[in-house]
């Protein structure tokens, strides 16, 4: 069970705890791991002069989150692939979620947004809601 693991990462302490989980689960099943990091959409950069230099910031911006992500998982016998993909988040997720036929995704409760009182963010419901797979929320002990 569980052989094509998803981890959706967007930098926050709850997305860390979910690799962290979704790394351990790996290990332990022998599982394969993707970790996906959708840039923002970048429709709201048409009509600049400079589109295509804003886009490459936006996107090597979301490289250098999964390369320090990455680097963070130190030794590990686990195969690991990361996509960078534009977003919207869920959107993106999901779509890799078909794509790369996974048969978990593992996310944070909540992410970088900061509506407090929220239980769950609107990717981390609009996922749960959407996949054709089981969905598994980490949670930083730590963070709001
Ligand atoms: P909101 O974005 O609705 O204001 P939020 O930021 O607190 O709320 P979400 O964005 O739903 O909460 O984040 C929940 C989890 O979804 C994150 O911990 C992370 O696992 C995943 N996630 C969110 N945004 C992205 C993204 N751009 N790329 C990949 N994963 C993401
Ligand atoms: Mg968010």
């Amino acid at each position: 069970m569980f052989k094509r693991i998803l981890v959706a990462v967007d930098g926050s302490p709850h997305s860390r705890a979910a690799l962290e989980v979704a790394r351990g689960l790996g290990e332990a099943l022998g599982a394969e791991l993707w970790v996906v990091h959708a840039y923002a959409p970048t429709s709201d950069l048409l009509g600049y002069t400079d589109f295509a230099q804003r886009v490459s910031r936006r996107k090597s911006q979301g490289q250098k989150l999964l390369e320090e992500l990455r680097g963070s998982l130190g030794e590990s016998p686990l195969p690991v692939t990361e996509e960078l993909i534009e977003g919207p988040g869920a959107e993106a997720i999901l779509k890799v979620a078909e794509t790369r036929a996974v048969d978990l995704i593992v996310m944070g409760t909540r992410g970088l947004g900061a509506l407090g009182d929220m239980v769950l963010g609107s990717v981390s419901r609009k996922v749960t809601q959407g996949a054709g797979c089981p969905v598994m929320l980490a949670r930083a002990p730590e963070a709001s």
